[in-house]
């Protein structure tokens, strides 16, 4: 018997995925998002299987130099550029691609030799108001960015939508036009496009689509259906049941005993917990599937254990729960916590063993 917790990471389905960004966006070259452990599903597992990507983005420089020296040789974005003068030299000695979001990092770029020029991306808030130039200030930093020997010609102009998720949500449009403004009349590829908009907002293509959450096939959208998207699940996430116990209608399970029994129930333990990432808010209710028969999790998340329900299910110890995956779409868990399914999918924990088919 098994007593980790596993995660199976489908690399077909990846590729599946990153198909679909093809076909949804065919004139668009992919910068496959693959921060945070490749969504927690592992960055050099993924970057490996992706061979049909144009490009990876990632969140920091020591996210790209980890897949420089893991012998990646296509180009890599760092989406939040680079923090001090140390991290600029080795975007250029490492051929990282930059994104300059704020006038530090501007100022940074105009003071420095570099060994090599860098590929920069001008980015435009457009009103996520976390990172990039304000509108007005575009042209201006853009005269100044190409200005520079340190820098190839022309920077890519990209902008990031604060409500992709909801493509009929009227901030797109506000976004759109406003980044249009901004650059309007300079020369450059641009880049809009993070999953919600490789899925329902086509006008967004553009040159470089940025798809992180789809490739993992998850669906961004809110109201959104992995089927319906044509997605195929990436992970799934499995623990064997290590005990099970008789109790009386009336008991309480778990800490706080927050679920009473309704009648006498025989009550699984799975060898999972918050300590592996299985969210400790998941409420009784929330879906797992044994055996083929869905069932649902009950009374609180401890740290290495959950309790399942397995009121008419055959299960003996030994036998593998799915927490999330295949069978049980993580979105649909992801509803029940309360959160998305990117947080449930990067908080996998070093615990839980991977593997690959
Ligand atoms: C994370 C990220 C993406 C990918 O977003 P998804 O919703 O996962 O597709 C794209 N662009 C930027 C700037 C990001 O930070």
């Amino acid at each position: 018997m098994k007593r980790a917790a596993r995660a199976n990471i489908n690399l077909a389905a990846l590729r599946h995925n990153l198909n679909r960004v093809k076909q949804l966006a065919p004139n668009s070259k992919i910068m496959a998002v693959i921060k945070a452990d490749g969504y927690g599903h592992g960055m050099l597992r993924v970057a490996n299987a992706l061979a049909d990507t144009d490009g990876f983005a990632v969140s920091c420089i020591d996210e790209a130099l980890y897949l420089r020296e893991s012998a990646i040789t296509y180009p890599i974005l760092s989406l939040q550029g680079y923090k001090n003068e140390r991290e600029l030299r080795y975007a250029a000695e490492y051929g990282v691609q930059l994104v300059v979001n704020n006038e530090q990092q501007l100022h940074l770029l105009e003071s420095i030799d570099l060994p090599a020029p860098v590929d920069v991306w001008l980015k435009v808030d457009t009103g996520m108001h976390r990172l990039g130039f304000m509108p007005e200030h575009a042209g201006r930093v853009y005269q100044r960015l190409t200005r520079l020997n340190a820098v190839n010609k022309p920077p890519t102009l990209m902008t990031h939508l604060a409500c992709a998720d909801d493509p009929q949500h009227p901030m797109n449009a506000r976004q759109l036009a406003d980044f249009g403004d901004a650059i309007n009349g300079l020369a450059g590829k641009q880049s809009i496009a993070s999953s919600g908009a490789v899925l329902a907002l086509p006008h967004c293509h553009r040159d470089w689509v940025r798809p992180g959450i789809m490739l993992y096939g998850s669906t961004p959208l809110q109201d959104g259906d992995r089927s319906r998207d044509d997605l195929k699940t990436v992970m799934t996430l499995k623990a064997p049941l290590i005990s099970i116990t008789q109790a009386r209608r009336g008991d309480g399970v778990g800490y706080g005993g927050t679920f009473e029994c309704p009648e006498d129930m025989p009550v699984g333990v799975v060898a999972i917990g918050y300590a592996d990432g299985y969210p400790r808010h998941a409420p009784s209710g929330t879906p797992v599937m044994i055996n083929g028969r869905g069932t649902q999790i009950i009374g609180r998340v401890s740290m290495d254990m959950v309790t399942i329900d397995l009121r008419n299910i055959d299960a003996k110890l030994g036998d593998e729960v799915e927490l999330w995956g295949e069978a049980v779409p993580v979105d649909e868990v992801a509803r029940h916590v309360g959160t998305i399914s990117y947080e449930l999918l990067c908080g996998v924990g070093g615990r839980v063993h991977f593997s690959e088919s």
